[in-house]
C-alpha cells in the first residue's frame, strides 16, 4: 500500500486561509504547527521582543479562531492544539513537518523570499503546497532548489477551509507524479475533501468557471434590468446553485477579494477570448471605494439594518428594501426537467426566463472553449463547480442532462446572432455526433482527444458510493447490491455478504412504525446470516427523529394513553439493538435528533463524518426523549462514576447529561457531539463523507470478527430524590428569575424525574426497563399538556419552536 505518513504538517501564514486550515487539520487529528512573521513587539523599556511575544501574530490568530463563525473548529478549546511559531526562532521544526502549506499574502515577491528562507530547514522528503489563488505555481517553483521542485504543488483550499468539500491539486511540469497522488490520497482521506485536478491556469478551474459564471450573471442582470435581490433568488436554491445566490455569495466571499481574482484574469488572460467580459462592473469599483467590501464590512451588495436586508440601489447610490422575488412561473419552470427547462427558458418572453436562458448559455460556451485548457476533463469541471460553488450539477451535466445536441444547437444559434459573451466558436468535439462529455468509461478529455476514467487511486477503493455524474453510469446506493428487506421507508440489503445495511429512506429520515420494522428486520436478517448491521443513507442525514405527524391519527383519537405502546415499541426495538448478538453500527452524517441520536446511542458503536450534528431536542416540541435517550443518559453517569472511583457521586456525572437534554443541545460538530456524552472516544470520526459507509463496515466486521458479544444485561445505580431535588431547585431559581417558562421547569422536571431514578435512595439498582418506563409515562403526559400541543403544531406548521 502507498503510504504516506504525515507525522505533521507546517502551515506558513495565520490570515483568514492559514489559520483555518490548521484549525481543520487539528480536527481530522493532523498534527500542525502555525508560522507567522515575528511579532514586532517591544517591551516597556524598548528591549528586543521577549521570545513569548514575537508569537503574536500567530497568537492571535489562534484567538481568532475561537470566535470565528462559521466555527472552523470541531471545539474551540481545541485551538491549543494548534503549535504556534514564527520565522524568527522556529525554523528548525519544520524539519519535523511531512508537508508544508504556505498560504500567506497573495505577493509572488514575498512568497518567493519565503520559500528561499525554509529551504534549508525542510526535511528532505517534505511536500512543499502553496494555498495560492491565482499566481502561477510553475513559476514559484522556478526559485526553489532542485531538490525541492519535484516535491513543490499548489493546493487550492476553499474558504471556509473546514466546510468546503473542493480542494485544488495543482502540479507543475518539475513535480513528481507520486507526489501529488501522496498527496492526494492523504486530502481526500485524511482531510476529508474532494480533490480536483486543475492545471497551472490563471485561477485554476472553480474561480475561473465560477467567477466569470458571476460576471456573466452581473452583467446579463443588467441587461435585462434586474435587481440583485431577484437575482438572487433567480439564482440560488431554485436553479439548483448555493442559496446565496450571486451578489449574496460575493458579499460572503467578499468584494475586494472578488476584485481581485477578477485582476488575475485580467493580468493573465490578454488572449482569452472572453477577456472583454472580465472588466470589473462599475457597481463593484464603486462598492469597495466606498469601503463596503460586503459582508466583512456590515454593506455590500446587502446591507442589514436590524432585521431588515436592504440592497443597494446604483441609480441612486442609497441602500433600498430587498424583498422581490423571482416570479411564480420562473419558479414552476425552474422544477421542471433540464430539456424542458431549458426550452421554457429560452423560448419564454419573460426577461428573468431570459435572463436565466442566458447566464446558462454564457455557462455551458465558457466552459466548452476553455476546457481544454484548464482541466483534464469535463469531471474536474463538473466537480469544481460542485464542490466550490456549491452547485447541485456542474455546467457539462446539466448540459448533458438537457440534450447535449440540442443545447449545442441553441448555443451556436446565440453565438451566431451576437447574443453570447464572446464570439468563440463552441469548439468542433461539441459538435462530433456525441450525446454528452460523461459516459461510463469516463469523461470528454478535450485535450487528450479520448475519455478518461476516474482516478484508480487505492483510496477512492474507500469510497464505497463516489459521487456520481450525469451520465457516467454509477449505479445509485438504493439500487445496489442485494437487496434483503424493503418496505415503504428502509431498505436492508448487503455490498459485500457479510455485513447488512440498512438505509432508512423516509422524508428526514423521520421514524416511524415502517423504520422500526425495517431495523429490526435488519438485525434479525444480521442475526441469522451476517456479520453486523451498519445504518447508513447516502443523504446528508442520519434522521431528524420521531415522526410527530404520523402519530396524530392515534393521538387525535386516543389521547398519549394511546401513544403508550408506540413509544414502547420503540423503545423494545432500540433496546433488541443494543442487545443484538451482532454489533450494530450507526453510520452518522448531517443531524442525529431526538430519536436519530437514540437510534445512535442504542448502536455498538457509532462512525460519524466530522458534520455530524447529535442532540436530544425534544423540549422543543415540549416532550421529553422517550426512545431510551434519558436512560442512556443515567446509565452513562453510572458507568463514569464506577469508572472513576468505586465511591464516586453518580450526580457529578449526571449534571452534564442533564442539561444537554434539558436545554436541547446539539453538537455541532462530531467533535462537539462526543463532548456532549452522544458518542464515545472509542467511536470513530471520518474526515471524509464518502468514506463513511467503507469505515463502517470494516468496523462491523472487524467487531465481529474479534469475537463481538453484547453487554450484558446488568442493573445499575441511580441518583436518586436528593439529586433530583438539587436540580428542581436550580430549575425553579430559573423559573422564579424568568430564565425559563413554567413549562420548561415541568419538562425539565420531568427529565430530572428520569434521569435520577425518580423517588429512590441514592445508589438505588435500576433496570433499563424501569427508567423506560417513566420515560414513557411522563413522554405520554406531556403529550396531553395543551402547552406542549401547542410547540408541537407549532413546530409541524411553521418549522420553528414556540417559546410557550
Ligand atoms: P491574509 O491576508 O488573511 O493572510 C496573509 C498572512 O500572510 C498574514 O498572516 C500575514 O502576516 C502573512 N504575511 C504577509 N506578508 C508576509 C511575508 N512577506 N512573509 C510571510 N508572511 C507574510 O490572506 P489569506 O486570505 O489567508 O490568503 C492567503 C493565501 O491563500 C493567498 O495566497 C490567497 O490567494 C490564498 N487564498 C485565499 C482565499 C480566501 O478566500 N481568502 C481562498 C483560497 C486561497
Amino acid at each position: 500500500m502507498n503510504r504516506f505518513p504525515v507525522r505533521k504538517v507546517a502551515v506558513l501564514g495565520a490570515g483568514v486561509m492559514g489559520a483555518q486550515i490548521a484549525a481543520h487539520l487539528v480536527n481530522v487529528k493532523v498534527p500542525v504547527v502555525l508560522f507567522d512573521l515575528p511579532a514586532q513587539v517591544q517591551d516597556g523599556a524598548g528591549a528586543p521582543a521577549s521570545a513569548a511575544s514575537k508569537n503574536g501574530i500567530v497568537t492571535k490568530a489562534v484567538d481568532g479562531l475561537k470566535k470565528l463563525k462559521p466555527s472552523p473548529l470541531g471545539v474551540p478549546e481545541d485551538a491549543a492544539l494548534i503549535q504556534q511559531a514564527n520565522y524568527d526562532e522556529h525554523l528548525d521544526l519544520l524539519k519535523e513537518c511531512d508537508l508544508v502549506i504556505e498560504a500567506i499574502a497573495e505577493r509572488m515577491d514575498w512568497k518567493l523570499d519565503l520559500y528561499k528562507k525554509i529551504a534549508p530547514a525542510l526535511a528532505p522528503h517534505a511536500i512543499v503546497a502553496s494555498n495560492t489563488s491565482g499566481l502561477s505555481i510553475t513559476k514559484l517553483s522556478e526559485v526553489l532548489p532542485e531538490t525541492i521542485k519535484p516535491r513543490f504543488c499548489g493546493i487550492h483550499f476553499f474558504n471556509p477551509p473546514r466546510y468546503m468539500y473542493l480542494v485544488e491539486l495543482i502540479s507543475t511540469p518539475t513535480t513528481q507524479p507520486e507526489v501529488i497522488d501522496q498527496l492526494e490520497a492523504f486530502v481526500t482521506s485524511a482531510v476529508g475533501k474532494g480533490v480536483v485536478r486543475a492545471k497551472d491556469t490563471p485561477n485554476f478551474v472553480a474561480n475561473r468557471v465560477g467567477i466569470a459564471g458571476m460576471l456573466a450573471t452581473m452583467k446579463e442582470a443588467q441587461t435585462f434590468g434586474l435587481s440583485y435581490d431577484v437575482v438572487d433568488d433567480l439564482t440560488g436554491k431554485k436553479l439548483g446553485r448555493a442559496s446565496s445566490g450571486t451578489f449574496r455569495t460575493a458579499d460572503v466571499v467578499g468584494l475586494d477579494t472578488m476584485a481581485h481574482v477578477i485582476k488575475t484574469l485580467q493580468d493573465n488572460l490578454a488572449d482569452d477570448p472572453f477577456f472583454p467580459s472580465y472588466a470589473t462592473p462599475d457597481v463593484l469599483t464603486r462598492l469597495i471605494d466606498a469601503g463596503a467590501l460586503g459582508q466583512k464590512s456590515g454593506a455590500g451588495f446587502f446591507k442589514k439594518v436590524g432585521r431588515d436586508i436592504l440592497r443597494f440601489d446604483a441609480a441612486t447610490g442609497d441602500y433600498v428594501p430587498a424583498d422581490k422575488k423571482a416570479d411564480e412561473i420562473i419558479a414552476r419552470i425552474l422544477k421542471k426537467a433540464p430539456a424542458e427547462r431549458l426550452k421554457l427558458l429560452r423560448e419564454s418572453t419573460n426577461p428573468q426566463a431570459q435572463f436565466l436562458w442566458a447566464i446558462l448559455r454564457d455557462g455551458f460556451h465558457y466552459a466548452a472553449v476553455h476546457l481544454a485548457d484548464i482541466a483534464e476533463s469535463a469531471r474536474e469541471v463538473d466537480f469544481a463547480m460542485r464542490w466550490g460553488f456549491g452547485t447541485s450539477q456542474g455546467p457539462f451535466e446539466l448540459w448533458q442532462a438537457a440534450g447535449w445536441k440540442q443545447v449545442a444547437e441553441w448555443v451556436k444559434a446565440d453565438i451566431d446572432a451576437g447574443k453570447a459573451l464572446s464570439k468563440a466558436p463552441l469548439p468542433a468535439w461539441v459538435f462530433d455526433g456525441r450525446d454528452g462529455v460523461h459516459t461510463p468509461d469516463g469523461s470528454w478529455s478535450p485535450s487528450q482527444n479520448k475519455y478518461i476514467a476516474r482516478s484508480k487511486l487505492p483510496v477512492y477503493q474507500r469510497q464505497c458510493f463516489p459521487e456520481a455524474l450525469v451520465g457516467d453510469g454509477s449505479v445509485s446506493p438504493l439500487q445496489a447490491g442485494t437487496e434483503l428487506f424493503k418496505n415503504d421507508e428502509v431498505r436492508v440489503w448487503t455490498l459485500d455478504n457479510e455485513v447488512v445495511i440498512a438505509s432508512i429512506t423516509a422524508k428526514l429520515h423521520l421514524i416511524s412504525p415502517l423504520v422500526i420494522e425495517g431495523l429490526l428486520k435488519a438485525v434479525e436478517i444480521a442475526e441469522q446470516s451476517y456479520k453486523g448491521v451498519v445504518i447508513w443513507s447516502p443523504d446528508d442525514v442520519f434522521s431528524a427523529g420521531a415522526n410527530l405527524e404520523a402519530l396524530m391519527p392515534v393521538f387525535m383519537k386516543t389521547g398519549g394513553k394511546g401513544i403508550l405502546p408506540e413509544v414502547k415499541r420503540l423503545q423494545d426495538a432500540l433496546l433488541h439493538v443494543r442487545y443484538a448478538t451482532v454489533p450494530v453500527v450507526a453510520a452518522m452524517r448531517g443531524i442525529a435528533l431526538g430519536g436519530g441520536c437514540e437510534i445512535a446511542v442504542a448502536s455498538a458503536k457509532r462512525v460519524a463524518s466530522m458534520e455530524t450534528y447529535v442532540g436530544l431536542v425534544e423540549v422543543g416540541v415540549g416532550l421529553i426523549p422517550g426512545g431510551g435517550g434519558l436512560t442512556y443518559i443515567a446509565r452513562r453517569a453510572a458507568e463514569m462514576a464506577a469508572a472513576g472511583n468505586a465511591n464516586a457521586d453518580i450526580f457529578a456525572f449526571l449534571k452534564d447529561g442533564f442539561t444537554n437534554a434539558a436545554m436541547a443541545k446539539v453538537g455541532t460538530s462530531a467533535i462537539e457531539s462526543r463532548k456532549l456524552g452522544y458518542l464515545l472516544d472509542s467511536d470513530t470520526i471520518v474526515p471524509n463523507k464518502d468514506e463513511l459507509l467503507h469505515v463502517a463496515i470494516t468496523e462491523a466486521r472487524a467487531m465481529f470478527d474479534a469475537g463481538y458479544r453484547a453487554p450484558h444485561k446488568k442493573l445499575f445505580p441511580v441518583a436518586g430524590r436528593n439529586a433530583k431535588a438539587t436540580i428542581q431547585g436550580q430549575l425553579a431559581n430559573m423559573r422564579d428569575g424568568g430564565f425559563i417558562s413554567a413549562h420548561d421547569y415541568h419538562i425539565s422536571s420531568l427529565i430530572a424525574d428520569v434521569v435520577t431514578g425518580g423517588d429512590v435512595d441514592a445508589g438505588s439498582m435500576v433496570t433499563e426497563e424501569y427508567l423506560m418506563a417513566l420515560e414513557r409515562k411522563h413522554f405520554c403526559a406531556l403529550l396531553d399538556h395543551p402547552k406542549t400541543q401547542e410547540r408541537i403544531m407549532g413546530m409541524l406548521q411553521t418549522g420553528k419552536p414556540v417559546r410557550n
